[in-house]
Order: structure tokens, then C-alpha cells, then sequence
């Protein structure tokens, strides 16, 4: 199969216009730029075009624009040994405050940081096997996955060397560091959907199928999901796909994207946006031409959705290991706390930590007879495995306090808003309640049970921050995005409307009915 991208043939004067800083120079090319030149010369001497080419190094400006960076950190299929997390914990100490939060893709994040920095960040990094590297900007992004994989009794097999294999193929190749946007994989063979695949540009999800009379494990394909303002499903291919093979449909659906992906508007530059005007028919079909002819679908293997909740200790497929789910209240912990965590898993499991999409963390390895000793850790009193109902299923991205592209702030907010309800409320199934700064749905407004999007209304005072609200967001079988309720809500009033919502469910619901 070619590599080579066709796409530069199109009339230049219908690219938008961040297509020309990327033809001028490969978003890779920054990464050169920052250790060599800028981190040495200083933040003046960035010129501003360059700042948009920062995101492949996966750093942004962090507001306030005062000489400040965000850094997101990959984190493949979400596993981390303890000798990376205590490199990040001493990265985030020495560099990011001590801050770190953890994102809705498995990755880590730290802000504060300063351009002089960057280069022993970047080192330090190497020298764990780790990379902030296309963590950001139009290239294939970090691949989430099962946070258990290799562990999980509810998958069909080990994904991480797929995991791993696509990782190794896709970062740093300059044949796909210039797609039309963000590019978004997961894998995943957990029954319960834990790869959040119906969201994912590209997702391969778990599968089988009798082929001469043999029942093979693999996967099913689906493309062209997103989120942002106007959010779509992923679709199905009628594809079924051996693990060995899908590198090469990975290449394939890259392919197809970088070079029949719009480039003329950026906001309609996501594969979604080609997925849906082509039809999956003829998508599938292109992707044919280009690796062609696969085995038909064979049987879908998820049985439902687990939002990538793991709280508490559970068995591992291993009998007497378990993993413990902790949660990390609104996604926030930080570098004394993940130096702790590593000597816990170090003590109590297997040395390894574990990312999820719903912003949390997993120890694992744990023998029976070591639960009971780290439940008891004081460390666990705030990373809970047993959290309360409503802190435990609260997602919020990093809003105003650091993102340029905010409306409200969110993150204490929602930890606000989770506390109330948590001493207000009682109740015995989870609601999941997401909060997002902007439109652009970096903590996954749609798919929550609840979904708040910041925004101001006027007021004879003036703006003030409000929230629109959504509600019955789910993915797996059945999947939707949540439905807009009317009105705008003031966020001094977010809590007693959501505390309504939630109680007039509560009073109203039937046997068997849940909140989605
Ligand atoms: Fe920033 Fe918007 Fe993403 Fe929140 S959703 S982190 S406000 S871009």
C-alpha cells in the first residue's frame, strides 16, 4: 500500500488557512524548533504563527497568556509502570506545580510549564519510554483503549500489543502528521465498551467469527465518530478484522481521512464530516481499494457499557489478583499523590497504574491477602474506591482556569456541584454528570447521563456564567447522545435544577428503568 499523500493536488485557494502554516512547515518540525531555538531564546521569540504548530509537541498556551503551557502526556491504552509515574510526579513538581490532571484519553496533563523547560521535559520523558509528541494537533492522538487490558476478565483477549504496535507505527511518522484535524483511535476488546468506541474516529471493537469451523477472536471497525458542536455515532464496516491484520486497516482508514478529509473548512475537517457525506457504503468500499477484500462482519462481542467505571477491588483473570478503582475527584490529583501511588503499586501490585477515559486511575496486580492493607491506606480516603455516588461519576474538562477556549470554569465547579449533590441527594443507581467550558467537548458532554455546557446569559447585572443542560447520553448497545432540555441555567442555580431533575426521576421512575 502507498503512503504517499494525494491530497496536496487540491486548489490552494480552498484550504483554510492553517493548511498553509502545515505545508510551510510539518507540525513534527516544531518539536526541532522548541529545543533548539525557542527554549533557548525565550517566549518572545515565538512568532505567533508558530504557537499553532505547538500542539505537536503537545503543548498549547494555557490562559492566562502569560508565558504559560499545557503539556499533555500519552499514555497508550492507559498502563503506566510506577517508574513513569514517579518521572511525571517529578516533572509535575519540578515544573507544573505540582498539578496533574488526568483527561477523558488516558493521558496526563500538566499546565504552569515554561518554554525553557521544554527540552528537559521532553528528556525526561524519553528517558521513561514516554512522549508529550502529536498528544495534541492534526495527527493520530493518543489511542485509548481497555484501562485492564492483559488483566481483564471481561475481554476476549490481551489488546496491548495492538495497542502498542499502532503506537510504534503512527508517532512521529510524517507520512500522517498532516490529517485534516485531530485524529482519534481506540482499542479495545472489553465486552462493556470501555474504549468508548462509538466517539472515536476510528475504533475496533471486540468481535469473533467461525471461519472454517473455528471460532477466531478479533474485531469489529467502526468510523467517523466525534463529539464537538455537532456530534456523530461512529458507524459500523462490515468488516471483521484479525488482530494481525489491523494495522493495515488502521493505515487504510488514516489514509483515506488524510487525503479525502476536508482541508476548506476547518470546523467540517474531522472524518465524521467525510464519513457522512460519502455513507458508510462507500467509504467502506474506498478503503477496499486501498487494502483490500476483508472477511465480513462476524459477531459483535459488547454486551453493554460500562463508561469505564472500575471503582473498588475486583478479580483480575488471574485468580487472587485483583485490581482496585480509585477515584480521582473531577480528574485532579497531583505529583505528591501520584509519587504515592507508585509506592503503593510498587507494595501492594504489580508496579503498574492505570489511566481511564472517565478520568480516573486502576492499581492492579493486588494478591488477595493485600487488599484489605491498601484499602486501609490513608491515600485512599481521597482517591476512593468506594467515592461517593455522585463525586464518583463527575467528568469535567479543564475549563477557564487554564483553556483559552473557555466560557465558564468548570472543574471546581463540578467538584462543587457533585459535593452538594452527594449530601442532598440519595440515591441507588450512578448518574454520570459531564461538564464542559465550550463547545468543543473535551470532557464529553453528549455522552452523559447529564451534560452541562458552560455559556453566559445576560442579566440586568450583566453576563453571568450558565449552563445548558442535556440529559440521557449513553454509549454501547443503544447508543445517543444526551437530548437538550430548554433554557439556559445560571450557575448559581445549577444545583437545585439538577437536584429536581434528579429527585423528579427518583420519585417518577418504573421497575427496571434506569436514568440514560
Ligand atoms: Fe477547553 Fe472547551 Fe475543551 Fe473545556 S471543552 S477544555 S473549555 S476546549
Amino acid at each position: 500500500m502507498s503512503y504517499q499523500a494525494v491530497w496536496m493536488d487540491r486548489d490552494p485557494s480552498k484550504l483554510n488557512k492553517f493548511e498553509f502554516y502545515k505545508m510551510e512547515k510539518d507540525g513534527l518540525d516544531i518539536i526541532r524548533d522548541i529545543v533548539e531555538k525557542y527554549s533557548k531564546e525565550g517566549f518572545a521569540s515565538i512568532p505567533q504563527d508558530d504557537f499553532n504548530l505547538f500542539k505537536w509537541a503537545g503543548v498549547y498556551q494555557q490562559k492566562p497568556n502569560t508565558g504559560h503551557f499545557m503539556m499533555r502526556i500519552r499514555i497508550p491504552g492507559g498502563i503506566l509502570t510506577s517508574k513513569q509515574a514517579r518521572e511525571l510526579a517529578a516533572i509535575g513538581r519540578d515544573y507544573g506545580r505540582g498539578l496533574i490532571d488526568v483527561t477523558t484519553r488516558q493521558a496526563i496533563q500538566y499546565h504552569w510549564l515554561e518554554i525553557e523547560q521544554m527540552p528537559d521535559i521532553f528528556n525526561r520523558l524519553e528517558s521513561v519510554g514516554m512522549s508529550a509528541f502529536e498528544a495534541c494537533g492534526d495527527c493520530p492522538r493518543t489511542i485509548v483503549g481497555n484501562p485492564l487490558a492483559g488483566i481483564d476478565p471481561n475481554e476476549l483477549f490481551d489488546t496491548t500489543p495492538w495497542v502498542d504496535e499502532l503506537e510504534r507505527f503512527f508517532l512521529g511518522n510524517r507520512d500522517f502528521s498532516n490529517l485534516p484535524r485531530k485524529y482519534k483511535m481506540s482499542i479495545s476488546s472489553n465486552i462493556y465498551n470501555s474504549g468508548h468506541a462509538e466517539i472515536q474516529c476510528l475504533a475496533f471493537t471486540p468481535a469473533s467469527k467461525v471461519i472454517d469451523g473455528e471460532e477466531v477472536l478479533g474485531f469489529h471497525v467502526m468510523v467517523g465518530g466525534g463529539l464537538s458542536a455537532k456530534p456523530h455515532l461512529a458507524r459500523r464496516l462490515d468488516m471483521f478484522v484479525i488482530p494481525e491484520e489491523m494495522l493495515k486497516v488502521a493505515i487504510g482508514v488514516t489514509t483515506l481521512f488524510r487525503d479525502h478529509g476536508y482541508r476548506e473548512k476547518r470546523h467540517y475537517a474531522r472524518l465524521k464530516y467525510l464519513v457522512a457525506e460519502w455513507g458508510i457504503e462507500k467509504f467502506q468500499e474506498e478503503l477496499i481499494k486501498l487494502i483490500g477484500e476483508m472477511p465480513s462482519l462476524g459477531d459483535d462481542r459488547i454486551v453493554g457499557w460500562n463508561a469505564s467505571y472500575f471503582d473498588g477491588a475486583h478479580p483480575q483473570n488471574t485468580p487472587g489478583l485483583n485490581y482496585v478503582g480509585l477515584n480521582v475527584p473531577v480528574g485532579r490529583t497531583s505529583s505528591d499523590e501520584l509519587d504515592q501511588l507508585a509506592d503503593l503499586a510498587d507494595h501492594y501490585g504489580d508496579g503498574t497504574i492505570r489511566t481511564t477515559v472517565s478520568q480516573n486511575l486502576i492499581l492492579t496486580g493486588v494478591s488477595d491477602d493485600k487488599v484489605e492493607a491498601l484499602l486501609e491506606q490513608p491515600l485512599l480516603q481521597r482517591l476512593n474506591p468506594n467515592p461517593n455516588r455522585f463525586m464518583s461519576r463527575t467528568v469535567s474538562c479543564t475549563g477557564n482556569e487554564f483553556c483559552n477556549l473557555a466560557i465558564v470554569e468548570t472543574k471546581e465547579f463540578a467538584r462543587r456541584v457533585a459535593l452538594y449533590l452527594d449530601e442532598h441527594i440519595q440515591l441507588d443507581e450512578p448518574v454520570r454528570i459531564h461538564f464542559i467550558g465550550c463547545p468543543n467537548s473535551c470532557g464529553q458532554k453528549h455522552i452523559a447521563d447529564i451534560g452541562l455546557q458552560g455559556s453566559l446569559v445576560k442579566t440586568p447585572e450583566g453576563m453571568v456564567d450558565a449552563y445548558d443542560i442535556a440529559v440521557g447520553g449513553t454509549l454501547g448497545p443503544g447508543a445517543k447522545f444526551n437530548t437538550a432540555l430548554k433554557g439556559r441555567v445560571k450557575s448559581d442555580n445549577v444545583n437545585n435544577v439538577l437536584a429536581q431533575i434528579i429527585n423528579f426521576y427518583k420519585d417518577t421512575r418504573q421497575s427496571g428503568e434506569s436514568f440514560h
